[in-house]
């Protein structure tokens, strides 16, 4: 009830809440009762969490920040939200995101956009930006994110929260709409790594509905917090500190590493020489994968469609014309063409040759060191509308967040300090399956 009431309060102003599921959550935290009252709860029983809505949520409304699925209503639940359910969570609502979770303001939605609770001028970054505000609002105790290229990282930065994003496959996608299924990834939003690592642990392990999800035993995240990081060898991407970088947030950043130096760890200089063509490789990645997964949304099945259609081409066109907007319909137009006879040897399989060299960087680089560290956004939050008409702009936000999807690797951005009075965020990327390390580290740090 406190939360309930706390976002009828303050929502109005951020518009990080789309659906309020008040009568569920009073259902949830009841059981919840029951099960503490039985002597049987466990660390997340009762726990009052948002889920981005972009996870299927059975008999609640599931839109996507998109007209296309305004009216749908989802028969089955994801099963990050299931598991969830599983572990005793209560479930208050959805958070307001970017429309199919493409961009990095949260201005693309069909609910309009979100404010940042630090300056309501700014934005919170996104796509994954309702969820980082309310957090950061305290209209949830956690939520739920998604990072294709920097969603739950990149506004975790511009909100002054932490945000995991784990290995690909350590989560399974199952009920997750998709946007670029090689590279989308769930994870926890919070305000401690520590609350990371328990979210972390209910929401990851093998799930057989998802033919890319890892089978392999789920750490033990929260035991491994407080180990010892003296010795720790990490790495600082050079890449990363390049001009392009606010002044500030570079101050930012040292500050931090300062901070890891008194703790004992060792600092390495590292190179991932060319993790500049990241932006690159995934403006041809993720919309090819993008123009073929939103083809489901034809107006048939599911989702929106258009009033009297003609005949079927026109029942296509419109329902597609009416339902996306405009980053949607860009992002189609590039991977279609991307993907097309003549240029598909020119485009996509050059960038997923880029993508594989990329990876070797990590890889290579993880043979020295065992976490890597950088800022997880070049600037702090930046005001609504300033990047709206500049595509490219807007995809450079994502510089330091991009090379690790590619490559698939687990990372993280946790709060470093304020510049200009606004948020920064701290990127740690681990090795393939060593969330454990990064939340460690993060637990330390804080
Ligand atoms: N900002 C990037 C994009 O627009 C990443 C989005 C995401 O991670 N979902 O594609």
């Amino acid at each position: 009830r406190h939360f309930l009431e706390r976002i009828q309060e303050f929502d109005q102003g951020l518009n990080a809440v789309v659906t309020l599921a008040e009568e569920s959550a009073l259902a949830d935290a009841a059981a919840a009762d029951a099960c503490i009252a039985k002597g049987e709860a466990g660390p997340l029983t009762g726990i009052p969490i948002l889920h981005k809505d972009i996870f299927c949520t059975r008999g609640i409304r599931t839109a996507c920040g998109s007209r296309m699925l305004d009216n749908f209503i989802s028969p089955y639940d994801a099963t990050v939200v299931t598991r969830l359910k599983n572990a005793g969570v209560v479930m208050l609502g959805k958070t307001n995101m970017d429309e199919f979770a493409m961009g990095s303001s949260n201005e693309t939605s069909f609910y309009g956009p979100v404010k940042n609770p630090w300056d309501r001028e700014r934005v919170p970054g996104g796509s994954s930006g309702g969820s980082a505000a309310a957090v950061a609002a305290r209209l949830a105790v956690a939520a739920t994110g998604t990072d294709t290229g920097g969603s739950i990282r990149q506004p975790a930065a511009l909100c002054g929260i932490t945000g995991l994003k784990p290995t690909y496959g350590r989560v399974s996608r199952y009920g997750m709409i998709a946007f670029a299924s090689s590279l989308d990834q769930a994870g926890p939003m919070t305000r401690s790594a520590e609350d990371a690592a328990w979210l972390l642990a209910a929401m990851a392990g093998f799930d057989e509905r998802d033919s890319t999800s890892a089978d392999r035993p789920v750490d033990d995240y929260v035991g491994q917090l407080g180990q010892d990081v003296k010795g720790l060898k990490v790495g600082v991407v050079r890449e990363f500190f390049e001009d392009g970088l606010n002044p500030g947030m570079r101050a930012a950043m040292e500050t931090a590493m300062a901070q890891l130096r008194e703790m004992g760890a060792e600092l390495v200089d590292v190179s991932l020489p060319n993790s500049h063509h990241s932006v690159a490789a995934y403006y041809v990645v993720a919309p090819a994968e993008c123009s073929s997964n939103l083809s489901r949304f034809d107006g048939v099945r599911f989702g929106h469609r258009c009033e009297n259609p003609r005949d079927l081409e026109d029942l296509y066109k419109r329902s597609r014309a009416e339902g996306f907007g405009s980053e949607v319909k860009r992002r189609i137009m590039i991977g279609a063409y991307a993907l097309s006879a003549g240029y598909y040897d020119a485009y996509y399989l050059k960038a997923q040759q880029v993508r594989q060299v990329i990876a070797d960087d990590f890889r290579k680089a993880f043979e020295n060191v065992d976490v890597l560290l950088g800022p997880a956004s070049p600037e702090t939050a930046f005001r609504l509308g300033e990047k709206s008409d500049d595509p490219v702009s807007m995809y450079l936000s994502d510089i330091y967040t991009i090379a690790v999807n590619l490559a698939g690797l687990p990372a993280l951005s946790m709060p470093a300090p304020l510049v200009d009075g606004l948020p920064t965020g701290l990127q740690l990327i681990g090795n393939y399956f060593e969330e454990g390390r990064i939340l460690n580290l993060a637990h330390q740090l804080q």
